[in-house]
């Protein structure tokens, strides 16, 4: 055996955006200077990233992504809503989220009642209650904005993600899987991947669900009802929604190994890491 990568050299070269084989160096000497080497080039090709960046791109590509997204649903008669970020305890109890359920230990806790919101849902709901009184059906309405979740981290998951949620409301029942389908389709060819697949899948919150995938990584997971949960809420229409992942959505246009440099950060701009 000779000499690997070091755990440090692994982790700064796959920040700076490269994939890291596992090598076997000759010597020490020779690994530290193919890691010098390497770790130059990256730093060269991202102060050109960074250059374009500020030249051309000037604007993250979450920011512009959620731009296209939004434009094109309200093209399609969705309507947009921004609902607070702060969530109370009653409104995820009403997604039956209660220290029995899965995700309540990812809930971020503000105080006793108060907690940041880890889904789009619950605040749809209740405005969409309101509004489906006001307004005729079908009702399309959409949000998109920050949700947080405790995570293990990996490659996938952020404690705080950019969640596009849209739902139709009193969609017919015979219809819902297949605007299901075209909502995905919508979504994912705005967003540069037109490549996607459709499965079945088992959710925590809605039981049977249908996922939306790319290369095997799950981007979205939809919903139908009627269902159990629509009662807390007083809705008793037909209704198909699907909440996707921004910063995967992003991450796999850009060929990107990691969600982390495309989400909310102050140690990477646009994808591209800052300590240069
Ligand atoms: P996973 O099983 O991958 O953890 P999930 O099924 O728990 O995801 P959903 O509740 O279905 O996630 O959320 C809808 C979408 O939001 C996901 O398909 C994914 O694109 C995105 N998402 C969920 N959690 C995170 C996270 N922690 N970081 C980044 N994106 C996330
Ligand atoms: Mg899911």
């Amino acid at each position: 055996m000779g000499y690997a990568w070091t755990v440090t050299q692994k982790e700064r070269l796959s920040e700076l955006g490269a994939e890291v084989a596992d090598e076997d160096f000759a010597s020490a000497a020779e690994r530290d200077k193919a890691f010098f080497q390497q770790e130059k080039e990256l730093k060269k090709a991202g102060r050109q990233r960074l250059e374009a960046y500020r030249q051309e791109i000037r604007r993250p590509g979450l920011c512009q992504l959620r731009e296209k997204l939004a434009s094109a649903l309200v093209a399609k008669g969705f309507v947009e809503v921004a609902t607070p970020t702060i969530i109370s305890r009653q409104m995820l109890a009403k997604m039956t989220i209660d220290d029995e359920h899965e995700l309540f230990s990812q809930v971020f806790w503000l105080d006793k009642n108060k907690c940041l919101r880890p889904m789009l849902a619950p605040n749809l709901y209740y405005v969409s209650k309101d509004l489906l009184r006001l307004w005729k059906e079908p009702m399309r309405i959409f949000e998109i904005g920050s949700c947080f979740r405790k995570e293990s981290q990996g490659s996938t998951h952020l404690n705080e993600f950019t969640m596009l949620n849209l739902v139709e409301w009193g969609v017919p029942m015979e219809e819902r899987t297949a605007h299901l389908a075209e909502f995905a389709k919508l979504v994912m060819e705005t967003a540069g991947l037109p490549d996607y697949e459709l499965e079945q899948e088992d959710s925590v919150v809605y039981g049977d669900t249908m996922d939306v995938t790319y290369h095997g990584i799950e981007v979205a997971s939809s919903a139908m009802g009627p269902h159990p949960l629509d009662g807390a809420w007083g809705i008793t229409t037909t209704w198909a929604g699907i909440g996707f992942g921004l910063e995967r959505l992003l991450m796999l246009r850009e060929g990107g190994r990691n969600v982390k440099s495309y989400g909310r950060s102050i140690t990477y701009l646009d994808g591209t890491r800052l300590n240069l």
